[in-house]
């Protein structure tokens, strides 16, 4: 820690890590210092204090220490004596392997463990990211595991922001975050979006405009592969720009990329941007949101976050006043699965994972073109589960007032005859009127996909015409 500076804010000590104390053996790249985000977190997050029980579990792990310390039930009392499953692969039909946690795997999934998540798993998701994204352990970024990425999501945003802060949305945007942002009275700037993802060259024109006076945004929050609701993906120039205009206007990027590896494009994946920021002039803008939801389980409920030491410190904080972990049982079960798959089975797993909604996009969209065609307009996604399309409303002598409204459509005529989607305006912030609508395709058969989308081609022909 050579010439490593403490510096206090609202009187806890940050760390500074400016002297690549944080940087390992080898690499150049230069890490943000703990100072710097200091001045960057929130007042709830900065007031917060370490529980005096938690803080100190680590060092159970010390060899040869007696532990007196944390009201660890004993798991002798506990009713649960094993645990076996059986894993298969959902694309070939060979058969089943049966997985048996140890008496020892069984003991640590029942117990509690550390805030940040099961050591073992964080081992794991440090070896994925450097695979992915080719972000190195010790290179100033650090791991947590969450109860799914949208706790993660919740304590990243809580960690920065504080009430009324202004924070960059791409829009239209993933509706479970709007609840966090309005719950924190956030002034919420649009940033638009096209089929190549966010429009960076108005979000820079925005940022050139913006106010002297008024403090810079917060963060910009996205959702750069097969946006949930769009299904568009952000090109790798676009998101360069991204990163050049958040340390220009210093704010931080919230990567939320749960469709990851659902990418079915056929133009190779670009990069995410945590592995872009690794050729900025330094690392510790992005916080990435990763989730085993749509590649292993949702009900599992295991997620995880990538970032900056301070605000995965400040989350794990939150985490401790609020959960104290994710559930060890879960985590376990996860990491069972991933040694089981390793590296190369969950590149393997995820790719046909990716290609099976690939092909539910294309019984989708094939049943988009014979019922809706002339009637809407739509991109094909390129990632995730999403189709985003524009009902074409304003017939000439429709009486559609411009380009007309999804809202009602969807909500009662649509669900009249039986097919439930979501309007448009529920993916942004500001209320308006769109002719926008979401539609998922991960589950329906062909021919309820069939079925749906001509019910739909009816509410849309009778809205033409009222
Ligand atoms: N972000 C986005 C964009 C999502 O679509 C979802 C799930 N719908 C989440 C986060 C939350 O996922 P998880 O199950 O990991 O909490």
């Amino acid at each position: 820690m050579s010439g490593a500076t403490t510096t206090h804010v609202d009187g806890v000590p940050f760390q500074d890590s400016v002297t690549h104390s944080d940087t390992a053996p080898g690499s150049s790249l230069q890490v943000l210092p703990a100072s710097f985000y200091a001045s960057r977190l929130s007042h709830a997050s900065l007031r917060r204090r370490e529980d005096g029980i938690r803080a100190l579990l680590p060092l159970e792990s010390r060899p040869g220490l007696i532990s007196l310390l944390a009201g660890k039930p004993n798991s002798e009392t506990f009713p649960i004596t094993s645990l076996q499953f059986n894993i298969r692969d959902p694309f070939t039909p060979n058969g089943e392997t049966t997985m048996q946690l140890s008496e020892e795997e069984l003991n640590i999934g029942l117990q509690y463990t550390l805030t940040s998540g099961l050591p073992d798993l964080r081992e794991w998701i440090f070896g994925l990211q450097e695979r992915l994204h080719g972000r190195r352990k010790g290179e100033g970024w650090t791991v947590t595991v969450g109860a799914g990425s949208q706790d993660m999501i919740f304590k990243g945003v809580n960690a920065l922001m504080n009430p009324g802060d202004a924070i960059l949305v791409e829009t239209p945007v993933y509706a479970g975050t709007l609840t966090i942002f309005q719950a924190l009275d956030a002034e919420m700037i649009e940033v638009e979006t096209d089929s190549h993802g966010v429009c960076s060259r108005s979000m820079r024109e925005m940022l050139e405009n913006w106010p002297s006076s008024k403090p810079k945004p917060k963060f910009f929050y996205t959702v750069p592969y097969g946006s949930n609701p769009t299904g568009s993906t952000a090109t790798l120039e676009r998101r360069l720009e991204v990163l050049a205009l958040s340390r220009e206007h210093d704010f931080f990027i919230l990567e939320d990329d749960p469709y990851y590896n659902l990418y079915f494009g056929s133009s190779s994946r670009p990069p995410s941007y945590f592995e872009l920021e690794k050729d900025q002039p330094e690392v510790g803008r992005v916080l990435r949101f990763d989730s085993l939801s749509k590649i292993m389980s949702s009900g599992l409920r295991v997620g995880f976050a990538s970032g900056p030491e301070s605000i995965l410190k400040a989350m794990d904080l939150h985490s401790m006043a609020v959960n104290l972990q994710a559930s060890s049982f879960s985590q376990m079960i996860a990491l069972k699965v991933l040694s089981a798959w390793g590296y190369d089975g969950f590149t393997a797993h995820t790719a046909r994972v990716a290609q099976f909604y690939r092909q539910k996009r294309d019984v989708f969209e094939a049943a988009m073109q014979r019922h809706l065609a002339g009637l809407a307009e739509w991109t094909s996604p390129e990632a995730g589960m999403f189709f985003w399309f524009k009902l074409l409303l304003n017939e000439p002598g429709s009486g559609v007032e411009g380009e007309g409204d999804s809202e009602y459509i969807i909500r009662t005529t649509a669900l009249e005859r039986g097919v439930l989607a979501l309007p448009g305006a529920t993916f942004y912030p500001n209320p308006r009127k769109t002719p926008y609508v979401r539609a998922s395709f991960s589950l329906l058969p062909e021919d309820q996909v069939d079925e749906a989308l001509r019910r739909l081609r009816e509410v849309v022909l009778e809205a033409r015409k009222a």
